[in-house]
């Protein structure tokens, strides 16, 4: 679907496998369905999450959103790579798509299957959500908990 962005080889290999360890901890009693995610910054640092679901099904929180839960505090801007773990490589699902198209709408995403990780697929948000829905910002609104919105952000997008 997509090309390899350039990003250190070693830094992709790191984050598959934070991927497929987050995926090890997935919380799936229902569906049996295990989802690791990892989201890799310009420092090399990782984010990860897994799906937790719950018995009021609705309420199942995504890998992804998971991911982007905690690469929110501790890892850089812009983000570089979005890994996702699963059997048989799945593509986030449309909810995750509308949730990273927020903060890196072209962020390059590897999926991977599970049962055979050299086997990746690469694909960009972007090709995933090609028509988003956007908000125009206001120029009042908060763009960051460290007060530091000036330089990446932009139309409320946080560019790769
Ligand atoms: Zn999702």
């Amino acid at each position: 679907m997509g090309t390899q962005p350039e990003i250190p080889s070693r830094w992709i290999d790191q984050a598959v496998q934070a991927a497929l360890a987050a995926r090890a901890q997935a919380y799936a009693p229902y569906s049996r369905f295990l989802v690791g995610a990892a989201l890799l910054d310009e420092n090399g640092q990782v984010a990860v999450g897994c799906n937790l679901e719950n018995a009021s099904y609705s309420l199942t929180l995504c890998a992804e959103r998971g991911a982007v839960q905690q690469a929110w505090f501790t890892l850089q801007k812009p983000w570089r790579l979005l890994v996702v773990a699963s059997e048989g490589g799945v593509t986030p699902c449309g909810a995750c798509r509308q949730v990273l198209a927020e903060f890196a709408p072209r962020l390059p995403v590897l999926l991977v299957d599970s049962e055979q990780p050299d086997a990746r697929v690469w694909t960009s948000v972007d090709q995933l959500l090609p028509a988003r829905f956007e908000l125009s910002r206001q120029a009042s609104s908060p763009q960051s908990p460290s007060g530091d919105s000036s330089s990446n952000v932009t139309d409320g997008s946080i560019e790769p």
